[in-house]
């Protein structure tokens, strides 16, 4: 495909994709600028993140280091707001926060002091959310954990990342289960934000919401939305 050709089919997947927000935040009685949409461009090249830039688009995601560090890299001059969205090894901490601003992910307290040592050695900041599971029951099932710490932990990991230096609380993040309503899930999600909400009033986001399950997303209560599929295409149809 030609760039003009790809840039044809972006603009009009990020126009779909901004009518769908604009009609769930209009349902749920919602101000869109209330609702970002996170680009998630993992899978695709970084010549597709320079055309959503151009199209208007300023926060992407990604969920592999590997991938993500060379293409945040080939983007440095874009000045977007880079989002780790997937499960990051602890291993990998030293390499993410050289370009991510924020970190979806955080999960347990391993990665958060480890986060913490690496942006200080980087000297950078850095925006954590606890990724909550709402499933914990699928945790030892066929489809394999989705990450994200028990609702219980998030307390105890919200106070760590606020009490290390070149941290700072974002809020949370989920993904819904893939069985059962997402609204359920996600007023679970919200019921733990307003919680870690009412102890640090800077933790406003909720980053909930993918292709599939959006207008539920925005319908209870998300802030931030991840989005891949509706804005790149399907990733299992790129060859090579
Ligand atoms: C891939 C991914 C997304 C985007 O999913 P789509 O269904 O393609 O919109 C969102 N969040 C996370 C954590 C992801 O890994």
């Amino acid at each position: 495909m030609s760039g003009e050709a790809r840039r044809t089919q972006l603009a009009a997947n990020l126009q779909q994709v901004r009518e769908r927000v604009a009609a769930a935040c209009t349902a749920a009685g919602r101000r869109p600028e209330e609702v970002r949409v996170i680009a998630v461009t993992k899978q695709y090249p970084a010549s597709d993140v320079r055309i959503l830039a151009e199209l208007g688009v300023r926060d992407v995601g990604e969920n592999r280091d590997q991938e993500a560090a060379p293409k945040a890299t080939e983007c440095r001059d874009l000045d977007l707001v880079w989002h780790f969205v997937g499960q990051l090894q602890t291993n990998k901490a030293r390499s993410v926060v050289r370009y991510a601003d924020v970190v979806h992910s955080v999960d347990r307290l391993r990665l958060v002091t480890e986060l913490g040592r690496r942006v200080r050695a980087a000297g950078r900041t850095l925006t954590c959310l606890v990724q909550v599971n709402l499933d914990p029951e699928s945790e030892q099932g066929v489809l394999g954990p989705r990450g994200g710490a028990d609702p219980a932990d998030v307390p105890g990991l919200a106070e760590a990342i606020e009490a290390e230096e070149g941290l700072s609380l974002g809020g949370v993040m989920a993904v819904a289960p893939r069985q059962g309503d997402p609204r359920a899930a996600f007023d679970r999600l919200k019921a733990v934000a307003d919680d870690l909400q009412a102890r640090y009033p800077h933790a406003t986001v909720v980053s909930a919401g993918m292709s599939g399950d959006l207008e539920a997303a925005v319908e209870r209560g998300a802030t931030h939305l991840r989005i891949g599929t509706a804005l790149l295409g399907n990733r299992g149809l790129i060859v090579g």
